[in-house]
């Protein structure tokens, strides 16, 4: 029997793949007699840095089941995606990988738990949830929530979930279900991802891998976890496991402006890689943003510059107050000493590259699990608050809330939980800590012969 040969398979839309490259870093570090296969479309090997990898994990390139043409909506792209490897497409793509690997059988595969047709494979399926753990809870237990809440879920938007265990802490809009009552395409495609996803979960998956630390959430969410599905592993932050951060590519030299200011002083400001501000609150933020008088830091795409108010780049170059690139390194940024506040769409990766830094946070959620992380940011650990609900963030409260968590006495109170927060990751990954013995049993899973 020769060595395994593992199959990394992201989700290749939105953050995924990165979160995907982190694990299959990781592994391929922690077992290099093993041959580790990274399969994904063109256009997200494209966007990944695939520089400086071990020399035992290789890039595979797979069709993207069409939709390559510009013009075709995100939506669209995705659910052709799907179908395509559902259809047979990710059996293809397993072969594809033997192919490259000189003929050797794909051992196990180890999977977003978004491309759950991996359970149909024929090969050991070992599956990687990018997302909120409590997002998954929901997912799982999603035909119980939905029955519960039925026709009224509009009226019963503030109501508690306490009659679902591990999720008493969360109101009924907080769910990932795109929304309650929410239509449209994307929603559609969402919702059948997420049903085959919660499906096979508990059935076909060998472990399940958590982007989070033992003991991060209180006991009664991991014992509901535990139930809904026996086999996760928490061994994250992911990208804190050994091997799993590439060197911080930052091309726009933030962490240089970061090293002339003070510590503690900045706004780092991100909303992830899908979500965009509605043009009117993008301003408000801008117009925030300055009239704090803090300085800050800004990720933001540059499709989005020409919707910023008048002057306002110009006027950040001009007086230093602020730099806005399309793209930083974020967790780096989050660790920097000056950075002393996020103001974020609280995207899972978001909340635990916060905590790890030490920062607190200013969540403005979209869609998914965004608003639960928020909620967990505000309610369940407190090192940070949730801009209001359903309404759009005004120049005066982005002012308020990015002075308060800078200088304020609650923002000092969340910063030392956050802090707290940090010390926890950083214990989860000494030698006998909690993610460092979860993440030795993964390697054993994914590497087990069979
Ligand atoms: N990210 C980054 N630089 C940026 C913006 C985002 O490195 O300028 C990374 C960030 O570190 C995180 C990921 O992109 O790991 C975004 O993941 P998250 O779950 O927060 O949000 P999503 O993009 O999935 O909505």
């Amino acid at each position: 029997m020769g060595s395994p040969h593992v199959a990394v398979v992201p989700f290749p839309f939105s953050s995924h793949a990165p979160k995907l490259l982190m694990v299959a870093r990781a592994l391929a570090t922690a077992a290099p007699s093993a041959t580790f296969s990274f399969i994904s479309t063109a256009d997200s090997l494209a966007r990944l840095g695939v520089a400086a990898v071990p020399g035992n994990l290789r890039f595979v390139e797979v069709p993207s089941g069409g939709g390559d043409d510009q013009g075709t909506p995100p939506w669209r792209r995705m659910e052709l995606f799907v179908e395509a490897a559902e259809a047979g497409g990710l059996r293809h793509a397993l072969e594809m990988a033997r192919a490259a690997a000189g003929g050797a059988r794909v051992s196990c595969v180890v999977g977003d738990a978004f491309m759950s047709m991996a359970a149909e494979a024929g090969v050991p399926w070992v599956a990687v949830w990018t997302g909120g753990p409590c997002a998954l809870l929901a997912h799982l237990i999603g035909d119980a929530i939905r029955e519960d809440i039925g026709e009224h879920a509009a009226n019963r938007a503030d109501e508690l979930l306490t009659s679902h265990p591990g999720l008493g802490s969360y109101r009924v809009r907080d769910l990932p279900f795109g929304g309650i009552g929410a239509s449209g395409d994307m929603h559609r495609v969402m919702s059948l991802l997420f049903c085959r996803m919660a499906q096979r979960l508990p059935r076909a998956a060998t472990a399940v891998a958590l982007n989070a630390f033992p003991g991060l959430f209180p006991q009664d969410v991991s014992a509901a976890l535990a139930d809904a599905l026996p086999n996760s592993l928490p061994i994250g932050p992911y990208h804190l496991l050994p091997g799993a951060a590439a060197p911080a590519d930052d091309p726009h030299a933030c962490l240089a402006w970061l090293a002339h200011r003070p510590a503690g002083t900045v706004a780092y400001v991100s909303f992830g890689t899908v979500a965009a501000l509605p043009p009117d609150e993008l301003r408000e933020l801008a117009s925030g943003l300055e009239a704090s008088g803090a300085p800050y830091l800004w990720s933001l795409r540059e499709d989005a510059w020409p919707l910023l108010p008048a002057g306002f780049v110009d006027r950040a170059k001009a007086n230093g107050s602020g730099l806005l690139v399309p793209w930083t390194p974020q967790a780096a940024v989050l660790r920097h000493p000056a950075v002393g506040a996020f103001v974020t769409h609280s995207g899972w990766g978001a909340v635990v590259e916060g905590m790890s830094g030490g920062v607190p946070m200013a969540c403005r959620p979209f869609f998914g699990d965004q608003q639960m992380n928020a909620r967990a940011v505000a309610r369940l650990w407190c090192f940070g608050t949730a801009f209001g609900d359903d309404t759009p963030m005004t120049s005066r409260g982005v002012a308020e809330v990015v002075t308060s968590l800078l200088t304020g006495a609650e923002g000092a109170r969340m910063r030392a939980r956050a802090r707290d927060l940090q010390g926890r990751v950083v214990e989860a990954f000494e030698p006998d800590g909690g993610s460092m013995n979860n993440f030795h049993k993964f390697v054993e899973v994914v590497c087990a012969r069979v």
